[in-house]
């Protein structure tokens, strides 16, 4: 049996690091740069009023009011055909070049239209209402470094730029075999003994939280041949999620069938509840975790060890999400000799997080768990109320 933190750092260890792959762009949202990004063009690439006004000599304005002649429109998409010379001044929408002459924009609210092509300034704002050519991004320069992860805002970033496609580290393919004779399909009504089989569809929504594809295999047979035949299709993919069957029940066949299969063990047990029986092996294609059956346990497993190394394959720079350092509210016994990763609600009181366990009736009941916010590690023993311990919030 050992520790929750050296399993980690085995499975971190075992799991190899982002594969480049060219993606169009959309498909780059969740996903991690492989490549730093350099920009074409410069942003903005002219200069551009930040205001519907007019276009002005600040030199004009001097005295106020003052009386000017409108030389020409200039919607945003337009070029300026003519400069803004002593007395003139060009009508102008947002977005659209600022004309030679013109050192700043005065606000249509602060002006009065006259006829025939005349317009009143009537005051003017302190700043120019002017973004300068390039004053965001100067063509050439980097503006993403690579193990940047992308979201929208990066997303439209790569588009003004000119990134049709981007290099990011390929999304691993997950399989995911729940094993058991006891469970049914949700479409069913579980007969005497059987239960609905909740971890496929628990671990497939993990995975999607973790921007990963993953596929159902469905459910093994507690058999030796079905999982077998389960596990061999699973070993196709980078990362096969096995739930169920990996304690030391007569019907617990997973560990067998993998060695069997060519896969190398490297731990089974871990010193951790719940979710003492929790596997992590390797072959010659990828990455096999089997975590135990309880639904709880088995989301528990994937947060503190599969997330981790999918978001390594992926290419993320800090795989493993932060703990934070939070009070605890209530006294809170553990029993036993292992580290327990405990449900709680989190919350900022003042400028302090505070962790208040969730009582539930164990790793079976996701009604309890269906309320957590973070997992606390507690070592055994006794933790009293106010003591300092370290959560680590659930990001889905
Ligand atoms: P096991 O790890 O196979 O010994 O299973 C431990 C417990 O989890 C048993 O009560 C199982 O019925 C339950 N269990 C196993 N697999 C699932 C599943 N896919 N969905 C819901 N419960 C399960
Ligand atoms: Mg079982």
């Amino acid at each position: 049996m050992i520790d929750p933190s050296e399993a980690l750092q085995i499975v971190l260890e075992k799991t190899p690091g982002p594969e480049p792959v060219e993606v169009p762009l959309l498909e780059g949202v969740g996903a991690v740069l492989v490549e730093p990004i350099a920009s074409d063009v410069d942003l903005p690439p002219f200069d551009k009023s930040a205001m519907d006004g007019y276009a002005v000599r600040s030199e004009d304005l001097a005295h106020l009011p003052v009386e000017l002649a409108v030389i020409e429109v200039l919607p945003a998409g337009t070029a300026p055909t003519r400069a803004v010379e002593a007395g003139t001044c060009a009508k102008i929408m947002t977005g659209a070049p600022v004309p030679a002459g013109a050192d700043r924009v005065v606000k249509v609210e602060d002006t009065e239209a006259l006829s025939e092509g005349r317009v009143r300034i009537l005051r003017f704002d302190a700043g120019r209402n002017i973004c300068v050519r390039g004053e965001d991004i100067r063509k050439g320069a980097t503006v993403l470094e690579a193990g940047h992860v992308l979201r929208p805002p990066e997303i439209g970033l790569l588009a003004s730029v000119g990134r049709e496609r981007v290099r990011v580290g390929r999304r691993p393919t997950v399989a995911v075999l729940a094993t058991g004779d006891e469970l049914v399909p949700v479409s069913a009504v579980p007969g005497p003994g059987q239960i609905r089989d909740a971890n496929s569809w628990s671990l497939l929504a993990c995975c999607r939280g973790a921007g990963v594809p993953a596929h159902s295999l469905g459910v093994g047979r507690d058999n030796e041949a079905d999982l077998r035949a389960k596990i061999a299709e699973g070993l196709r993919h980078d990362v096969l999620l096995v739930s169920g069957g990996v304690s030391v029940g007569e019907w617990d066949l997973v560990p067998e069938a993998l060695r069997e299969l060519g896969a190398t063990i490297h731990f089974a047990t871990v010193r951790m509840k719940p979710g003492k029986p929790t596997l992590f092996a390797t072959h010659a294609r990828g990455l096999v975790f089997g975590l135990p059956g309880n639904p709880v346990s088995t989301i528990v497993g994937f947060h503190l060890f599969v997330r981790s190394a999918l978001k390594k394959m992926m290419g993320h720079p800090d795989p493993v999400p932060p703990a934070v350092t939070a009070t605890l509210a209530g006294e809170t016994k553990v029993r036993g000799n292992r580290t327990a990763f405990v449900p709680a609600i989190l919350r900022r009181e003042e400028d302090v997080w505070v962790v208040e366990v969730i009582e539930t009736r164990g790793s079976a009941d996701l009604v309890g768990f269906s309320r957590a916010e973070a997992l606390i590690a507690l070592e055994p023993g006794v933790h009293e109320a106010g003591s300092g311990v370290q959560a680590l919030p659930l990001q889905w």
